[in-house]
Order: structure tokens, then C-alpha cells, then sequence
């Protein structure tokens, strides 16, 4: 896409496409570090340089750099992967945000962009643009001018778990990154409108990162169902919508458990 070569995982500041972080973007090794590098963001751009550099879950960072080295998809064999965690993508100033579960292995893993050059991404980028949001319908490479407007989507884990499971511990570490992107969004001029939860796992992860931040979350605790709708109130009055939605995973999109209706129809309450 860009004709230059990049090594695999990709080493930040190096030109590839969307790359917020540079040579000198800290890093976080621990839990704790997480904490305080969060923390310290002050704006969406900064959490997504920062988390796209972290090696705090040394099970994650073994697995998704595994797989950029020396597991690529056959298919994929003679292209570098990204090798790294999945920063957010989409419009900073975005009022709605979608909350994935992870990147796929041989997906976001490869090109570094959320839901980009996987099926999943196919079914959510095609609905994206068919509600408006997205600049065109197919996002298959980093590079490929796509450009979102309005919305942002975020992982509940930004590195590749194996199996697509990650650990508890694995959930709360990012979590750290999480909560600051919600409370970035929730203190912008713009505000925190809504969230559309994309299976159990970005619902679980919502309510948790909203607990943390001292949100109010309903109780007892809502529960994940497509199409199902909740709020959760801020501290200073407002609330925000969370939305469920069947995640666009192969098997609920090729069972036709969730059908591009559903999606569009659940995008267009968000
Ligand atoms: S899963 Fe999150 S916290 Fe863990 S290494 Fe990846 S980016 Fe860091």
C-alpha cells in the first residue's frame, strides 16, 4: 500500500499509515504502567500512541508477535504485519463510540486499524458506510483512505488473544486504556452520546470501564441481549446510551444470527 517495506511487528514512527506512536511514545511493561500512562493522556490521540505500543500482558505480546514473525496466514505470508496493539480508530471528536472485543490475529494484528482486512471488518465497515459514518465501504489496508465520521471504534482488548479469549487479567490491564478513552470522550465539547457494544464481551467491558470511572451502571447488572438499551449516568447529570449488538464475527454474520438489517437498524439508534 505505501511501496515502502516495514518490518514486522511494525516499529513505531516508522511511516506505516495511521501510526500514532513515535520512537520516543513511552512504554507501558506492567499493569501499573498502564494506570499511569492512561492517566496521564491527555487527549484520545495520546491513548492511542500509547496503547499501541504496550507490552503490558506478556502473553498477548508473545501471541501477537508470534503470529507477525513466523504464524502469518498462508495468504498473507509476503506482506508485513503490524505486530502490535490495535489503537482506535475514527473521528477524535466523535460523540459515539463502538466497543469491539479484540483484533483478530491475522486482521487488525497484520494492518494496524481496527476491523481492518478481516470479514468481520467487511460487515461493519459496509454498514458504517450504508448509516453514514464511513467514507467507503470496504477497509482492507491501513492506507486506504478511509476516514470516519462521528463515530470511533475502540477494543475491549487491543492486542490478539489466542482463541480470540482473553484473560480476566488480561480484560482489566487494558481496561486502564479503555476508561480513558471514555473519559476523554465523555469531557469533549462533543460529549459522550452513546456506545454500541458489539457482543457480551464489549457490553461486559463498557459496564466495567463506566463502573470504574464512577458512572452509574443499573443493578442489577443489564444484561447483553441485540438490541437491548441501558444508561448510564454521568456525575454530572447527563447519560450516556449503551446499545447491544451481535458481534460481526463469521459466525454469527454467516448463521445469519445477525443479518446486515440488524446491524444497520441497531447503528441507526446509536
Ligand atoms: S492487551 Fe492492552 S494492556 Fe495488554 S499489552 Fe495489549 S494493549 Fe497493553
Amino acid at each position: 500500500m505505501t511501496g515502502q517495506p516495514f518490518d514486522s511487528p511494525v516499529p513505531p514512527g516508522t511511516g506505516w499509515p495511521g501510526d500514532p506512536a513515535t520512537r520516543g511514545t513511552p512504554v507501558a511493561l506492567t499493569a501499573v504502567d498502564v494506570a499511569r500512562l492512561a492517566a496521564d493522556a491527555a487527549t484520545v490521540h495520546e491513548v492511542d500512541a500509547m496503547s499501541s505500543v504496550c507490552r503490558a500482558c506478556p502473553r498477548l505480546v508473545a501471541w501477537r508477535e508470534s503470529v507477525a514473525t513466523g504464524n502469518r496466514r498462508a495468504s498473507f505470508a509476503h506482506q508485513p504485519y503490524w505486530g502490535r496493539p490495535g489503537p482506535s480508530f475514527g473521528d477524535p471528536t466523535a460523540s459515539r463510540l463502538i466497543v469491539g472485543l479484540a483484533p483478530a490475529a491475522n486482521g487488525t494484528n497484520r494492518t494496524g486499524r481496527m476491523f481492518t482486512g478481516d470479514r468481520s471488518g467487511d460487515w461493519l465497515y459496509a454498514a458504517l458506510h450504508r448509516t453514514g459514518y464511513a467514507s467507503q465501504p470496504t477497509s482492507v489496508a491501513a492506507g486506504d483512505g478511509m476516514t470516519l465520521t462521528g463515530v470511533r471504534v475502540v477494543a475491549s482488548v487491543r492486542c490478539a488473544p489466542p482463541e480470540n479469549r482473553p484473560t480476566p487479567a488480561e480484560l482489566a490491564t487494558c481496561g486502564h486504556w479503555l476508561d480513558r478513552d471514555l473519559a476523554l470522550t465523555a469531557a469533549s465539547p462533543a460529549g459522550l452520546e452513546s456506545i454500541l457494544a458489539l457482543g457480551g464481551v464489549g457490553w461486559n467491558a463498557a459496564l466495567a470501564a463506566a463502573r470504574r470511572l464512577g458512572w452509574a451502571v443499573p443493578r442489577p447488572k443489564p444484561m447483553f441481549g441485540h438490541g437491548a438499551e441501558e444508561h448510564l449516568g454521568l456525575p454530572d447529570g447527563g447519560a450516556v446510551r449503551l446499545l447491544g449488538c451481535y458481534h460481526v464475527s463469521p459466525h454469527n454474520t454467516s448463521t445469519r444470527r445477525l443479518t446486515e438489517q440488524m446491524l444497520d437498524a441497531t447503528l441507526r439508534r446509536l
